[in-house]
C-alpha cells in the first residue's frame, strides 16, 4: 500500500462519492433490505444484500447521503461482495476497530483505510459506520443469532 497521506485518503473518498459502486436498488425479493438513517446528518440509505450458501452474493444501496456515508457504503459493498459471512465479519471487525481506535489490520480493510482519521471528527463516525451497521443487521437477520 502506498504512503497514506491525507490527499490520497480524500481522493479515495471523493472517487467513491462521485461514482459510488453498487448504487442501484433491485426489486428482486431474494434480497434482504434495511433502511438506515441518522438524525445527525442527511443520511437516509436503503441497503440490500443477497446472502445464500453463507456467502454475500450481492450488496446494493441508494438514498440520500453525505460524502462520508456514500463513500463508506460504496467501499463496504466492494469489499464484502463475494465474501463468506465469516470473512465479512473479520473485515467488519477490523473496520470498526480502526474507527474506534483499536488494533486493526490495514491489509484486510483495503480502501476502507480512507476512514482511518474519522475518529478525529466524532460527528462523522456515525456517517462512516452507517452502511456497515446496515450490513451487520442484514447478516444478523439472515444468519440468525449464531456467532
Ligand atoms: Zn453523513
Amino acid at each position: 500500500m502506498p504512503f497514506l497521506d491525507d490527499t490520497l485518503l480524500r481522493q479515495i473518498i471523493m472517487d467513491h462519492y462521485e461514482n459510488p459502486r453498487n448504487h442501484k436498488l433491485t426489486d428482486d425479493d431474494s434480497y434482504v433490505s434495511v433502511n438506515m438513517d441518522l438524525d445527525t446528518c442527511v443520511d437516509n440509505i436503503d441497503l440490500q444484500a443477497k446472502i445464500s450458501n453463507n456467502t454475500i452474493e450481492d450488496i446494493r444501496f441508494d438514498g440520500e447521503a453525505c460524502a462520508i456515508s456514500t463513500a463508506s457504503t460504496s467501499i463496504m459493498s466492494e469489499l464484502l461482495i463475494g465474501k463468506t459471512i465469516d470473512e465479512a465479519k473479520i473485515i467488519i471487525d477490523n473496520f470498526n476497530n480502526m474507527i474506534y481506535e483499536k488494533e486493526y489490520d490495514a491489509d484486510i480493510i483495503e480502501e476502507a483505510i480512507a476512514f482511518m482519521n474519522t475518529h478525529k471528527q466524532a460527528n462523522r463516525i456515525k456517517c462512516a459506520t452507517l452502511g456497515w451497521m446496515g450490513i451487520e443487521k442484514i447478516i444478523d437477520e439472515t444468519v440468525g443469532g449464531k456467532k
